[in-house]
Parts: C-alpha cells; sequence; structure tokens
C-alpha cells in the first residue's frame, strides 16, 4: 500500500492554473513558445513568452490512457507505428484536439533543443509548417564523454543566437537582470529538486520514482519562476516531516530498486502496487534525474554563458558508458538492490543502450535487472500478463540474493 504525498494536490492546482494561464494567453498580450522538454525555457520566462510543452502534455494524454487511440490516428496519417508516440500524439491532437485538456494552445514559436533525440527536429519541422510559425533549433553537440573548447564555443554561440531569435519574434529587448534573476531561480529550483529526490536515501523511503515522476512537471515546465522553488521546498518539508515520522511511500519496504527510462504512464499505478506487493520500493529512477544531474556545470552568477554547457550534458546526451556510470551512481546512493529497466519502443536514445548499461551494472556491481517492454505512453504495447510473471520471477531472484 502506498502512503500518498499531501502537497501534490498544491501542485495540481498550480499547473491547472499554469495551462489556463496559456490557454488565455493571448488576452493578456502573451505569446506562446512550444519547447522540448530538454530545451532553455529560461530565456523564454524571462523575456516573457509563456512555455508550452507537447511531451508533458503527451504524458498527461498517455496517463488518461487515450495513447493508442490517437497513436492509431497518427498510423491512419502515414506515420509509422515506430514513430515516438509523443510526437504523433503531439501531431494529432493538434488536429481533432483531443485530450484531458482539450489540446494546446497554439504556438507562436517553436523552440526544439536537439539535447534529447532527434525526432524531435523533424516533429517541430512539421508542426512550424503546419502552424505557420517561426522555429528555433537550439543544437547541442552530442557529450560521449566531455566536450571540448570548439563544442564550449559553440554552445555559447547557439544561446547567443537564441536570444536574437526571441527578441526579433518578440520585438523586445532581453533585460539581462532579469534573466540573471530567472536563471538563479532555476539554479535554485534544480538544487531543491535534487534535495527532494536525496530524501529517497532514506531506508524506508518517504517517496518512490511513481511520486518523482508526477512531481517532476513543474521543474519542467516552469524552471525559473519562485511558484516552482516554494512548492518543492514545501514538498521537502513535508518528505522531511515523513521520514521524521517514519512514514514510508511503501509499506513493508525491503528491496530497494532503481528505474530506467521514462514511465509507463497509464500503468503507474498497478506497476507501483505490483512491486509493493513484494516489498519493492522504486526508490530512484535516471528520468527525474536529468532535471538537476548537471546543475554543477551551471554559474548561477553567470547563467546566459553557462547554461549551454549544462543542456548538452543532460542524460540522453552522452555516451553509453557514460550513461551506465551515472546510473551506478545512484545505485550506490540510494542502495539499490535490484534495477528495472523499461525499453521504451517509442525511446530510442534511451532504450538502444539499456542492454549494455545492464552488462556493466551486472559486472560492477553484480545487482539483478528486469526489462519491461511497453512504451510510455501507447498502451497497446504493454503486455500486463507477462510483465506480472516477469516482475515475480524478478522479485524472487533479489529475495534469494539477499537471503
Ligand atoms: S524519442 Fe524519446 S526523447 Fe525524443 S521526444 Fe520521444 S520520448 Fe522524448
Amino acid at each position: 500500500m502506498e502512503n500518498r504525498i499531501k502537497s501534490v494536490d498544491k501542485m495540481k492546482k498550480i499547473m491547472k492554473k499554469y495551462y489556463l494561464g496559456a490557454k488565455y494567453a493571448k488576452y493578456f498580450g502573451k505569446k506562446i513558445a512550444w519547447i522540448t522538454s530538454g530545451g532553455p525555457v529560461e530565456p523564454l520566462i524571462a523575456i516573457g513568452i509563456i512555455p508550452v510543452y507537447p511531451e508533458n502534455h503527451g504524458a498527461m494524454i498517455g496517463a488518461s490512457k487515450i495513447g493508442a487511440k490517437l497513436s492509431e490516428y497518427a498510423e491512419g496519417l502515414g506515420y509509422s507505428s515506430d514513430v515516438c508516440s509523443y510526437a504523433k500524439l503531439d501531431i494529432t491532437s493538434s488536429i481533432t484536439r483531443q485530450s484531458p485538456i482539450g489540446g494546446l494552445p497554439k504556438p507562436d514559436m517553436l523552440i526544439c533543443c536537439n539535447n534529447i533525440c532527434a525526432t524531435v527536429q523533424k516533429w517541430y519541422e512539421i508542426q512550424a509548417r503546419k502552424f505557420n510559425v517561426p522555429l528555433f533549433i537550439y543544437d547541442t553537440p552530442f557529450c560521449h564523454v566531455d566536450l571540448d573548447d570548439s563544442a564550449k564555443k559553440y554552445l555559447k554561440s547557439q544561446t547567443k543566437e537564441y536570444i536574437g531569435f526571441l527578441e526579433q519574434v518578440t520585438k523586445k529587448k532581453l533585460d539581462y537582470d532579469k534573466m540573471q534573476e530567472v536563471g538563479k531561480l532555476s539554479v535554485k529550483a534544480m538544487k531543491i529538486w535534487q534535495e527532494v529526490l536525496d530524501c529517497a536515501m532514506q531506508k524506508p523511503s518517504p517517496l518512490t520514482a511513481f511520486d518523482a515522476f508526477i512531481h517532476l512537471a513543474l521543474i519542467v515546465t516552469l524552471r525559473g519562476k519562485k511558484i516552482v522553488v516554494d512548492y518543492y521546498q514545501t514538498l521537502l518539508e513535508e518528505l522531511k516531516e515523513r521520514i521524521k515520522n517514519k512514514i514510508p511511500a511503501v509499506e513493508n519496504e525491503k528491496y530497494r530498486l532503481l528505474w530506467d527510462n521514462l514511465p509507463i504512464w497509464y500503468k503507474m499505478r498497478w506497476l507501483s502496487n505490483t512491486f509493493a506487493k513484494y516489498g519493492g520500493a522504486l526508490v530512484a529512477d535516471t528520468y527525474t534525474q536529468s532535471w538537476c544531474s548537471v546543475v554543477d556545470y551551471v554559474d548561477e552568477n553567470n547563467f546566459l554563458e553557462t547554461m549551454g554547457e549544462a543542456y548538452a550534458r543532460v542524460y540522453l546526451n552522452i555516451g553509453t558508458d557514460k550513461m551506465a556510470e551515472s546510473a551506478i551512481k545512484l545505485i550506490d546512493k540510494y542502495s539499490i538492490d535490484g534495477v528495472v529497466l523499461h525499453s521504451n519502443r517509442s525511446c530510442k536514445p534511451y532504450s538502444f543502450g539499456q542492454y549494455d548499461i545492464a552488462r556493466i551494472i551486472q559486472e560492477k556491481r553484480g545487482i539483478p535487472t528486469l526489462f519491461i517492454e511497453a512504451d510510455m505512453a501507447d498502451e497497446r504495447k504493454f503486455a500486463q500478463a507477462q510483465v506480472e510473471n516477469r516482475i515475480s520471477s524478478f522479485m524472487e531472484v533479489i529475495s534469494q540474493l539477499r537471503n
């Protein structure tokens, strides 16, 4: 059984207000930018543009269990079933307006950062043509092991071009003092988010990766706004209180697990309950860490000059060895007994290297790994009975190793 975190109600209200604000942006003379989840949002906030995230919208659609229906619609338009479901859901819902919030507000511009995958580039080109709006591509070199000086210089030039693009579209000059303030708030939010996730180092953990997936919405969408810092502070206090009173996220936590890849939005509760039945608590994940793990590369007093490097070092833009290194750090930090890897049909950059990562984990830490084949938003890719059997065998192995 799971103990619910109460702050989540406050977060839902903030998200509702944010989406309403975006919906009525035109009435307040505000522009809307659609932006990729790993994109540099801070300059948008500083210049007064409302950022909107098709991927967050895709997660909502997935959680509402209409992802399969809308993916099928996209396939009927000629998109392959192998195309990322977030892209298909966005393209479909911008035509049919089907979604839990009746579709996203029309964009005035699109901002695509290719630090997460190559799909976003084609997807945003399609939408830029559809809406007939300008598209800016913030290009991040791949960081196999490290970034050399020319890559860092290139990233600075990308930031400069990005600001120029925003000033041209809005016909406004960026206020650099405001930018600095937004940068500081963004860094602060990332640090508190890390503190939130680190509460899971406690045994028993007061939160699970499923809680982290839900609470991620704010750091993704409104990073750089004070409301995000305030909310995570409230959440952190609640978690500290739970630690003090020994309130666990999973009753009788026996085994601590790490999740890799995006969540399976339409099966979160089922997965959480199924693992909990065996005393398994998914206490950490590689996904939600992406929004704080690069904070050390940003200088909050020189945000604009340094943000490019941080954005180029996110989890999906680093080599497989580096990904395995990050996963092993999490295994040690959160005292992990086993790793669950969601082999995600949609997300190739996340899923391709997973078998190598699992092998490295087994070699270096000798803990078991479990693969779950699915898709983050398309229910057709999830075979429940098969997954249930695999979880049962996996938990059996973990318990035998423990004993
Ligand atoms: S392919 Fe992966 S990173 Fe790219 S948009 Fe889809 S889920 Fe996100």
